[in-house]
């Protein structure tokens, strides 16, 4: 730090020794603060050179001022519109957001922080006017104003820019490769593409953050036409035959641990082997338990571990944990309705937050995630679909002169509205990049970098799929694949690089006629883990009656609800008056107190009385939602009576 403070002596600020009670102020004068301590004094006439000598300072190959020294100048001018107060911030800590820009007049590289960019003058290479010379820097390259995740979006540029920012949301929810250290990572869940793809149009960014390494998706051929109708609305078609061969191919892991903590008297082990050798002192596990040997337990190890490779489903036990003092097993069983692999099995002995030994055994399941009807999928462009329908490949249409049949079928309603212009370029681009054998630089901006001498894309593509013969545009006449017929006009067809993402089916579908009621109400609880269902509300309602569909709302509403049978006497009408009073009857008729009658067939629904009229001959059974019964009960506790008219002519009743 002193070779600052000798750039800042030098540059004329006023450095500060000890305490300083009556230290100049703004606006007459400024505080440069270096590290968060106050450093010293300026004039506010004398602030830019001060800046500018710490500048010219920090690129120098001879000063020993740091490359990555942040100098932010906050201009006294700023004073009275809020914001960062006045003055000269000088950062060196470790930690700190830097990112590269080039000084203007001298060209040197220079790393500029958070807090100073936004009072600096940058000048972005948008192809504007080069020859304002207000900037004292220049950005890299026109790409600087994107994101990592941004900047994977090919001609980007092309696109509206939402589309952008959902792709960018949607980039982090693809499967794709996370990492490469699968078989040692006890992560809760992991996802992986089997079978990713260089894209074959991409960006500089791609390279630069090797992205190879961890791909995101699978180059497919996509043609746009509305084909069955099973495209509409986002939904896409596949080519079975595709998927068959590997497309978007995924594997789900999930991990779960399971902790014995040292001297417990648990240990990890199969009951039949620990209780053949409970005597032993040295227990051996080498046998394999064969009496016991339940369904559940069979894909297990003795040693109270899931054998590697074994197929598991709901039920089955994967980790036993055996008590030496009571010699039995407790049973770790596998939640979920999928089918799973045990793909690892690691026993680890670790320290717990205080010290204490404890024994670990982290089991990984593998899942299997092929694409199934339901699934997502996403280009780089904001433009998400689900897969509603796997043609069989024989039925898609194909190409007239190659033969080829679309890997995605997606529906040309999909880009009137969003302009995702740079899916079509990237479409005809790749297809020209096929052809050719060659990657092609989908670097948004390039034309403001290069001049306007610089082909857009369209020419540029166009011309290489002309030169192979195809078409400028990339249409391709189509023959329908069921009926061999040609279509009327030329189908847009071509290579998108496809994502899978994360949001399958599998773990979000819900099924359900009857299961767990909330106890209050009877009506079914929500939540998918807890069987419950998912709310059929107003608008649902309104929608089934609009249809006339009175069955389906009476056993969605009703039937598969919370349907009750209520007690509801006509004499006054009340439908909580009425209650089995069996020791009442005891009482009247003599009967000992406390006696009550449980015995089951003691005819409970016919000794049903009123207890207000204290007769049960006007009782009827009446079916309705139980919550009706349960506001009227809400209702009395507000001194509201309800009063039903039970008969078997309502209208012409009570
Ligand atoms: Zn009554």
């Amino acid at each position: 730090m002193l070779s600052v403070l000798r750039v800042l002596s030098t540059a004329g600020v006023m450095l500060m020794h000890g305490r300083v009670n009556d230290a100049p102020t703004c606006p007459e004068y400024l505080t440069v603060m270096v590290d968060g301590a106050v450093a010293g004094f300026t004039h506010t006439t004398n602030a830019e050179a001060v800046v500018a000598a710490l500048r010219a300072a920090k690129v120098s190959q001879t000063s020993k001022v740091p490359l990555n020294l942040e100098i932010a100048y906050v201009p006294p001018r700023f004073q009275n519109y809020g914001g960062a107060f006045p003055g000269i911030y000088v950062f060196s800590t470790p930690s700190r957001m830097l990112r590269p820009v080039t000084q203007h007049p001298g060209g040197k590289t220079e790393f500029i922080g958070s807090l100073e960019q936004v009072f600096m003058h940058i000048r972005c290479q948008d192809g504007g006017n080069v020859s304002c010379q207000l900037y004292t820097h220049v950005e890299d390259g026109p790409g600087s104003v994107l994101s990592v995740v941004a900047s994977f979006t090919p001609w980007s540029d092309y696109n509206q820019s939402p589309r952008n920012m959902y792709q960018c949301q949607m980039s982090k929810q693809t499967m794709g490769v996370p990492l490469h250290s699968f078989c040692y990572r006890p992560d809760t869940k992991l996802y992986r593409l089997q079978t990713p793809q260089r894209p074959i149009a991409l960006t500089n960014a791609y390279d630069n953050y090797h992205i190879d390494e961890y791909p995101l998706g699978t180059n497919a051929v996509v043609a746009v036409l509305a084909n069955t109708g099973y495209d509409m609305e986002d939904a896409m078609i596949m080519n079975k035959g595709a998927l068959q061969r590997g497309l978007a191919h995924a594997t789900l892991y999930k991990t779960e641990t399971m902790t014995i903590p040292s001297g417990s008297g648990d240990v990890f082990g199969h009951q039949s082997i620990m209780k053949l050798h409970a005597d032993d002192a040295m227990w051996r596990t080498t046998r394999l338990p064969t009496a016991d040997n339940s369904l559940s337990t069979s894909h297990m190890d003795a040693d109270g571990t899931a054998r590697l490779g074994s197929v598991v489903e709901n039920g089955d036990a994967f980790c036993s944990v055996f008590n030496r003092m009571t010699a039995r097993a407790k049973l770790h069983r596998v939640k979920g309705s999928d089918k799973a692999v045990i793909d690892r099995v690691s026993l680890m002995n670790t320290f717990d937050d205080r010290g204490r030994r404890q024994t670990k055994l982290t089991t990984t399941f593998r899942y299997n995630r092929n694409p199934i009807i339901g699934d997502k999928f996403s280009s780089r462009h904001g433009q998400k679909g689900v897969l509603a329908f796997l043609s069989p490949e024989e039925d898609l249409p194909f190409i007239e002169r190659t033969g080829i049949r679309p890997d995605v079928l997606i529906n040309p309603h999909a880009f009137p509205s969003r302009m995702t212009i740079g899916m079509l370029i990237e479409s005809m681009a790749s297809k020209a990049g096929a052809l050719s054998g060659s990657f092609i630089d989908a670097s948004p901006f390039q034309s403001a970098k290069a001049g306007d001498a610089f082909p857009p894309p369209l020419t540029e593509h166009g011309q290489v799929l002309k030169r192979h013969g195809y078409d400028y545009c990339g249409n391709e006449t189509l023959l329908n694949g069921a009926t061999g017929e040609k279509f009327d006009v030329d189908i847009f067809i071509g290579l998108v690089y496809y994502q899978r993402l994360r949001h399958m089916v599998s773990d979000k579908f819900q099924v359900r006629s009857v299961g767990p009621n909330n106890p209050l109400t009877q009506q079914p609880i929500k939540g998918r883990r807890a069987g419950g269902g998912i709310r059929f509300g107003e608008m649902e309602r309104d929608s089934l009656l609009a249809h006339g569909a009175a069955y389906l709302i009476h056993d969605r509403l009703h039937a598969c609800s919370d349907r009750h049978i209520a007690s509801i006497c006509s004499h006054c009408g009340s439908i909580l008056a009425p209650a089995a009073r069996t020791t009442i009857t005891h009482f009247e008729s003599g009967g000992s107190v406390g006696h009550t009658n449980t015995s089951p067939d003691a005819g409970f629904l016919s000794k049903i009385l009123c207890r207000v009229c204290n007769t049960g001959s006007g009782i009827e059974h009446v079916t309705l939602p139980f919550v009706f019964k349960y506001l009227a009960a809400e209702l009395a506790a507000m001194n509201v009576r309800v009063g039903l008219s039970v008969g078997d002519d309502i209208l012409g009743g009570r």
